[in-house]
């Protein structure tokens, strides 16, 4: 369905998310999601649209009626639509602030991140709050609608570096960003090299002030790679995404 008053719209824009797991022949919107399809695109009752609810599938829905504060449809058909990279992978990072902390968790979710780890570190002093939290959870919904993914990026409970070297992505690629270690290229050779897929990947990305010599000593000695992203000093966001879809593209170049 296209919204009454703009003419061309990407389709995976009319995508709405379903908060409560989608098992029989019924669905309802609620909060945001309801105001987006009765009032914003003025829903009819008949329209079709596409629902997702985090499980991995989307479904073909029909409007049954259009409420004050709510939308209740009927589901046509349900298709598994797997739009996920081909191993998972989790991205640790000592978060940026504010605004640059929404984006990263925005992008990430484009890129196919399966998981977000906020860590702790020696250096980094954002804290990340359960109502900064929600927030992220919030952006990850926005971006998944966005990008057509229907299975939603986990944030996870903060970890300290300490524990998220030890239980990351084992058995797996697990890469540590830090100017001075091994070029990009060189450790996707290593790590990941053609026809041996990992069963997963684990990068850690430090905070403004960077890792310490200590913790990147720690994660040498676990097996981690060092991976230096070029000359230029790059944000925490920057330096998350660029390695990000440095592995992305390399696990995609595997199939
Ligand atoms: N002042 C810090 C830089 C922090 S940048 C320092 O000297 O280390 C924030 C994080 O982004 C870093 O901890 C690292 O994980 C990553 N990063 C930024 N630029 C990078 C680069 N050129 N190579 C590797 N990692 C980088």
């Amino acid at each position: 369905m296209l919204p009454r008053s703009l003419g061309l719209l990407a389709p995976m824009a009319d995508r709405y998310f379903v908060e409560s797991p989608v098992t029989g022949h019924a669905a309802r919107l609620v909060a945001g999601e309801a105001h987006h399809l009765a009032h914003v695109m003025r829903a009819q009752v008949g329209d079709e649209v596409t629902l997702f609810d985090g499980s991995g599938a989307e479904f073909t829905a029909r409007v049954e009626r259009v409420g004050r504060a709510d939308v209740e449809l009927s589901i046509v058909s349900r298709q598994a639509v797997n739009r996920e990279p081909r191993v998972p992978l989790t991205l640790g990072v000592a978060l940026p602030k504010g605004d640059r902390q929404r984006w990263l968790a925005e992008k990430a979710t484009e890129l196919g991140v399966a998981r977000l780890v906020p860590l702790l570190t020696e250096h980094g002093h954002v804290r990340a709050t359960s109502a900064a939290l929600e927030k992220l959870r919030r952006a990850v919904i926005e971006a998944s609608k966005q990008c057509g993914r229907n299975r939603l990026m986990e944030i996870a409970p903060p970890q300290s570096l300490d524990e998220f070297l030890s239980a990351a992505g084992e058995p797996g690629a697990r890469l540590i960003a830090h100017p001075s270690g091994m070029s990009c290229p060189q450790v996707l050779d290593e790590s990941m090299p053609p026809r041996a897929e990992p069963q997963s990947v684990a990068v850690a990305i430090g905070p403004e002030g960077g890792f310490t010599r200590a913790e990147i000593d720690l994660a040498k000695s676990r097996g981690w790679h060092v991976v230096d992203l070029g000359p230029r000093m790059l944000r925490v966001e920057t330096a998350a995404l660029a390695l990000t879809s440095a592995i992305v593209q390399r696990l995609q170049a595997m199939s």
